[in-house]
C-alpha cells in the first residue's frame, strides 16, 4: 500500500499533467484545473498512505461546497469527473508498471477510489435534496405572500367600496324624496329602481368580498340555532322565482326526501350557500333547463343535491372551482348579472360556500360527466350539512379533546 503511495509521489508530475489534459477543454481552463488537481492528488496520496478516506473526503466536500471542482463540458455531476481521474490513473499504472505490480496497485487504487465515488454521489444527492427543499420552501413562501396580498387586496377594496356606495344610496334617497313627483313618474321610477338594483348587487359583491377575507383568515362567525332544511328550501324557492322565470328554468324540489328534523346551523348562511349554488345552476343551464333539489341522509349528514342539466364542468376544472377567483372558461363572457347564461362572475361564490359549510363542520363537492355546451351533461353539487341535535359547544369539545 505504501508502495503505491511512493509510486504516486514519484509519478506525480505525469499524473497531474494527464489528469489536467483530460479534464480541460481548452488552454484557458487548464490553469483553473491545475490547482484543483494538485490538491486532489495530495489528498489521494495521503489517503493511500494512511489507508484512511478522510483526506480525500474533505477535498470532495470542498468540491461540492465551493463549486471548486474541475467541470467537464456540460456535466452537472462531479461523479464522472472523479471517474475520469481514476481512469487516467489506472491507465498510467498499466502503462508504466510491470504487470504484477500494476495489478497490486490497481486493487489498492480501487480500494480508495470506489468508496470515494460512493461518498461523492451521496454528497451530491444530499446537496440536491437540500437545494430542492430550499427552492420548495421559497416557492411556498412566495405563494403564501401572493395569497396574503390577494386577501389583503380584497379586504381593502371591499372597505374602500363601502363609502361611495353609501353616498350613492344617500343621494338616491334624497332624489326620491326631495324631487317632487319623481316616484310617481314612470320614467323616474324606472331610473330609481335601476339605481336601487345596481346598489343592491354592489352590496352583495362587497359582502362576498368581506366573506372571502373572513374565510381566508378563519374568522367567519356563525349564529347557530335550530334550522329546518325544508324551511330554507321554501325561502330559496321564493327568492329564486324571478331569475328562474327570467331564464325559463324549472326548479323542482323533491320535498319527500328533505328531512323534517332540524339541525343546528346558521340559517342565513346556509340559505346563502343554497342561493349561490342554485344561481350558478341557473347561470350554467340553457333556457328551458331543469334544476332538481333532492336530499339523502348519510351518517351524521344530510347531502342536499342540486342537480342541473346545464353545460357541465370538465374534469380539469372540477378540482379548482372551489378556490378563490376560480372562474373558469372565457373571460369575455364575464357578466355582473347573477343569472345570465354562462355569465361568469368574480369566482367567489363556491369559495364562500365551501368556507361556510366547513365552518359548520360540513363540506361541499361537485361531480359532472364533463363540459359540453351542446350535449349539456349537467352537474351535481353535493351540499353536506351536518345534522346536530344540539349546538356544537367548542368548550366542551376542547375538554373531550384534552382527555382523549
Ligand atoms: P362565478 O362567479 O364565476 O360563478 P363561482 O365560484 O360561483 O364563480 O363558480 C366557479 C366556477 O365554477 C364558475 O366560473 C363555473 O365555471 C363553474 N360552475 C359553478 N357552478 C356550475 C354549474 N352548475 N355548472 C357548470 N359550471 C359551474
Amino acid at each position: 500500500m505504501t508502495d503505491l503511495a511512493q509510486w504516486l509521489t514519484d509519478n506525480e508530475d505525469t499524473l497531474i499533467q494527464e489528469a489536467v489534459a483530460e479534464l480541460s477543454q481548452n488552454e484557458a481552463q487548464k490553469s483553473q484545473v491545475v490547482a484543483t488537481v494538485i490538491e486532489f492528488f495530495d489528498s489521494l496520496k495521503e489517503s493511500v498512505k494512511t489507508q484512511n478516506l478522510d483526506p480525500l473526503s474533505s477535498v470532495l466536500e470542498h468540491w461540492i461546497s465551493s463549486s471548486s471542482a474541475p467541470m467537464v463540458g456540460e456535466l452537472t455531476s462531479l461523479v464522472p469527473v472523479l471517474t475520469r481521474i481514476k481512469q487516467v490513473n489506472s491507465e498510467q499504472i498499466q502503462r508504466l508498471c510491470p504487470p504484477e505490480e500494476a495489478v497490486e496497485f490497481l486493487i489498492a487504487l480501487d480500494a480508495i477510489y470506489n468508496p470515494a465515488i460512493t461518498y461523492l454521489s451521496r454528497l451530491e444527492v444530499d446537496t440536491l435534496m437540500a437545494d430542492m427543499r430550499r427552492e420548495l420552501y421559497e416557492a411556498q413562501k412566495q405563494l403564501e405572500r401572493l395569497d396574503k396580498s390577494k386577501t389583503d387586496f380584497v379586504a381593502v377594496a371591499a372597505h374602500e367600496l363601502r363609502t361611495p356606495i353609501t353616498l350613492v344610496e344617500g343621494y338616491t334617497n334624497m332624489l326620491a324624496t326631495s324631487v317632487k313627483g319623481v316616484r310617481e313618474d314612470p320614467n323616474g321610477r324606472m331610473l330609481l329602481e335601476g339605481i336601487d338594483s345596481g346598489v343592491k348587487r354592489l352590496r352583495e359583491i362587497i359582502r362576498d368580498m368581506i366573506d372571502v377575507s373572513l374565510i381566508s383568515l378563519d374568522m367567519i362567525q356563525l349564529h347557530l340555532q335550530p334550522t329546518w332544511l325544508h324551511q330554507l328550501l321554501d325561502a330559496l324557492e321564493n327568492s329564486m322565482r324571478n331569475p328562474l322565470n327570467e331564464r325559463q328554468v324549472e326548479l323542482l324540489i323533491e320535498r319527500s326526501t328533505i328531512p323534517r328534523q332540524p339541525t343546528y346551523g346558521d340559517p342565513e348562511r346556509l340559505l346563502d350557500v343554497l342561493q349561490k349554488i342554485v344561481s350558478n345552476a341557473i347561470k350554467y343551464t340553457p333556457d328551458g333547463g331543469k334544476i332538481i333539489i333532492a336530499a339523502r341522509e348519510l351518517t351524521g349528514f344530510t347531502d342536499v343535491m342540486v342537480i342541473d342539466n346545464g353545460i357541465g364542468i370538465s374534469a380539469n376544472d372540477l378540482p379548482h372551482i372551489f378556490t378563490m377567483f376560480s372562474s373558469v372558461g372565457d373571460s369575455s363572457l364575464h357578466s355582473s348579472s347573477k343569472t345570465k347564461f354562462r355569465g361568469g362572475g368574480p369566482g367567489l361564490g363556491l369559495f364562500i360556500s365551501k368556507g361556510i359549510l366547513e365552518a359548520h363542520g360540513g363540506n361541499i363537492w361537485a361531480e359532472s360527466p364533463g363540459h359540453d355546451e351542446k350535449l349539456c351533461p349537467g352537474s351535481t353539487f353535493h351540499i353536506m350539512v351536518p345534522m346536530r341535535s344540539a349546538p356544537q359547544d367548542d368548550k366542551i369539545m376542547a375538554v373531550f379533546d384534552r382527555n382523549s
